[in-house]
């Protein structure tokens, strides 16, 4: 499973979470993990789906 944190590459284009709080973003591949909205430090987001 695809994972990755704030300042990182993504690796596959989809729809991660946040371990922390479950806040869903829409990540491309390609661009960079954004810091988590709710402003968990730590942040670690997991693939849900992914997206073509
Ligand atoms: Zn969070």
């Amino acid at each position: 499973m695809a994972t990755g944190a704030p300042g990182e590459t993504v690796p596959e284009s989809g729809i991660y979470k946040c371990i922390w709080c479950g806040n869903e973003v829409t990540c491309v591949k390609g661009e960079v993990f954004p810091p988590c909205a709710r402003k968990c430090t730590h942040v670690q987001y997991i693939m849900v789906r992914a997206t073509r």
